[in-house]
């Protein structure tokens, strides 16, 4: 079986979930696309992921951009983080992951027997996460998403945009929403080198408008610090939407000075009904 066959054999599994983006009728998948009851047709692609969201293009994250931040996830520098997740996801049985760019956060994240659904307007990055299975990978867009409504038992959406509407209509009544955020030393190196006056980051809006979406809401800090080579640094430096402005000389600049450790400091939301 082809990757395309195992992913449409997945999603035949479990189609359940799935209703079209357009009219959000229920669909069908047949043996090569997500069709709808009004015949609104999504191919899935040779690499296994299906774009529901054709109009939208997101061209401001590139092929690039995702195989840094493959780079860096995939070299353990988000270990505590992931670890402190697994926790918190315990044993759901449908977990999505809403901004999952390249995939990797998904991928660690997901038990045993479990479906993940990946979701991200971001085409590049999907393409590059459809490498990881049993997931359910989309190009979508996060105000509309293509899935029933209380079809998800945990909803993670990590160090992205969220968009409470959608996510508390898909997340079941006993659900539990985990977003992380960055915690006010995310990153201080950086921050201090490049940014002194935006140093110490705050969250405290994001934080408040978390906990104004559910009834129930839980606090866990993350912090530690990682050493990097200078080559993932190299890449942490081009894959922070923070550093997206600064020339390539000054980061080259913090790279001669020899700065190895970076802080990660992250607080995990947790939201319930
Ligand atoms: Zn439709």
């Amino acid at each position: 079986m082809t990757r395309k066959q195992q992913r449409i054999h997945f999603a035949q599994q479990h189609q359940a979930l799935l209703r079209c983006p357009l009219c959000h009728e229920q669909v069908e998948v047949n043996d090569a696309s997500i069709v709808c009851a009004n015949r609104h047709t999504f191919d899935f692609t040779k690499q296994g992921y299906v774009n529901l969201a054709p109009q939208r293009s997101e061209e401001l994250y590139t092929k690039e951009l995702f195989a840094a931040r493959r780079d860096i996830i995939t070299s353990g520098f988000y270990d505590p983080l992931h670890q402190e997740l697994a926790k918190v996801v315990g044993q759901a049985t449908v977990i999505a992951d809403l901004g999952c760019g390249e995939g990797t956060h998904l991928q660690k994240l997901l038990p045993q027997g479990a479906v993940g659904i990946g979701i991200d307007l971001a085409k590049e990055g999907v393409k590059m996460a459809a490498s990881y299975d049993n997931v359910l990978w989309q190009v979508a867009d996060l105000a509309n998403i293509p899935l029933t409504t209380s079809s998800v038992d945990t909803i993670v959406n990590i160090l992205s945009p969220s968009n409470y509407k959608e996510f508390r209509r898909i997340l079941r009544p006993t659900g539990c929403m985990v977003k992380v955020v960055p915690g006010e030393h995310y990153l201080a190196e950086l921050r201090q080198a490049f940014f002194p006056e935006k140093s110490p980051y705050s969250n405290a809006k994001i934080i408040a408008l978390f906990e104004q979406q559910f009834a129930k809401t839980t606090q866990l800090k993350v912090s530690y610090q990682q050493d990097l080579a200078p080559q993932l640094m190299r890449k942490l430096l081009d894959m922070t939407p923070l550093m997206q402005n600064v020339a390539s000389v000054q980061k080259a600049q913090f790279i001669a000075d020899k700065i190895q450790t970076i802080t990660l400091e992250f607080i995990i939301l947790l939201g319930e009904n």
